[in-house]
């Protein structure tokens, strides 16, 4: 299922394209909708900025929600319930896709989320390694 057209801003601008495949349509993109409802971006799989703001506020709150750091400094890794693949749900943000101007508190939910995240699993690696 597909919703809204956009264009991934991780493509090069409209009229500068230098790869033979790349697009000159203004909006060769669309938010595909997963199962559970996440729309992810059919150019490079991103989470779309309104549900990870949204998955950021329940991992505040609740444990099987999360976000995390990754090795590349443009992507932030999600986890939710019954998410363990990509046809599934979203499992990644990527920053090109975060908002010019984000709203204050969905930003701090965003570092409160990625905080608890990291607090949570070192209490449950220390839990294991304690046991
Ligand atoms: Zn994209």
């Amino acid at each position: 299922m597909t919703t809204e057209r956009h264009r991934c801003t991780n493509r090069p601008p409209v009229g500068t394209r230098h790869h033979p495949h790349a697009s000159d349509d203004p909006t060769p993109d669309t938010w595909d909708v997963r199962p559970n409802g996440d729309r992810v971006c059919s150019h490079c799989t991103s989470m779309h900025p309104d549900d990870f703001a949204a998955l950021a506020l329940k991992a505040c709150g609740d444990a099987a929600y999360g976000i995390e750091y990754t090795q590349f400094p443009w992507r932030l890794s999600v986890f939710q319930p019954g998410v363990d693949s990509d046809s599934e749900g979203a499992k990644r943000f990527h920053r090109w896709h975060a908002p010019a101007n984000p709203r204050p508190d969905e930003t701090a939910n965003i570092s409160l989320a990625i905080h608890l995240t990291r607090g949570r699993k070192i209490a449950a690696a220390k839990a294991s390694f304690d046991a």
